[in-house]
């Protein structure tokens, strides 16, 4: 079974409905948190997340509103439980990661990248594929976003779950989605304010189409969607279930 838990299904934007990127995924012994945006830390106290016993944290890319919270994560796991923590962490992120720890620790200090804990920090190519835990492999794609951005994976006991991070419309990010049993979708912006680095319900549908998907959960909504329903909009083009997650949604895919 892989299990999703989302914490933050919003964007920079504040509402009081949606923080920024935050979603905690369980697949065997793997307990993954996908980006850290702010607000992470307090919604998962709010939806009774462990988010302490985390094996490894996911970054997608480097903009402020998926990763922003990473140093209070990890400030935290020493001063926010008791006990602090003992157990690794493995930290997943694009190429240029390092680079940009060693900034936060000059800002912050030397814990952020020399904890109180064994913290291993890996960037990751795009287009790679390990094993993280037994049966649980993470894989990645690049995104038509940002230089560094990129999708993940996980798959575990059969099941595949995707998660696009922020992205524009990619013909091979379809390709590599391919027959995933949840993709969790950027949903950033309606069809009258489309972009080119972000998706549109229409285009998110699209992807969940070309991808076989058989669960879509829309996330990374901006304010403008309003009390309006993407999901409707998503549905002319994806014929499977379509929901557009909330702070708080937690979705299982069962093994075969
Ligand atoms: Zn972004
Ligand atoms: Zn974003």
């Amino acid at each position: 079974m892989i299990a999703l838990t989302v914490l933050g299904s919003g964007t920079v934007a504040p509402t009081p409905e949606r923080t920024s990127p935050a979603h905690w995924v369980e697949a065997g012994d793997a307990r993954i948190l996908f980006d850290c945006g702010a607000g992470t830390l307090h919604r998962a106290a709010s939806f009774d997340v462990a988010w302490h016993t985390a094996t490894h944290v996911a970054l997608t890319h480097f903009h402020p509103d998926h990763w922003a919270e990473l140093p209070a994560f990890l400030f935290a796991l020493r001063w926010g439980i008791e006990p602090s923590r003992q157990d690794p962490l493995v930290l997943f992120g694009p190429v240029g990661l390092s680079a940009r720890l060693a900034s936060l620790a000059a800002a912050f200090g030397e814990w952020i990248t020399e904890p109180e804990f064994p913290l291993e920090v890996v960037e990751l190519e795009a287009g790679t594929a390990r094993e993280i835990a037994s049966d649980v492999v993470l894989e990645t794609c690049k995104t038509p976003h940002t230089d560094e951005s990129m999708a993940y994976a996980v798959r575990h006991a059969g099941r595949r779950l995707v998660y696009t991070g922020d992205t524009g419309e990619s013909a091979k990010l379809a390709e590599w989605a391919a027959d995933c049993d949840l993709m969790l979708c950027e949903c950033s912006l309606p069809e009258e304010r489309a972009v080119p680095l972000h998706l549109t319900p229409r285009q998110a549908g699209a992807l969940a189409r070309k991808g076989r998907a058989r669960l879509l959960v829309l996330t990374h909504m901006y304010p403008v969607f309003g009390t309006t329903d993407p999901t409707s909009v998503a549905r002319e083009e994806f014929a499977g279930e379509i929901v557009a997650a909330t702070d708080g949604s937690r979705f299982t895919i069962e093994g075969p």
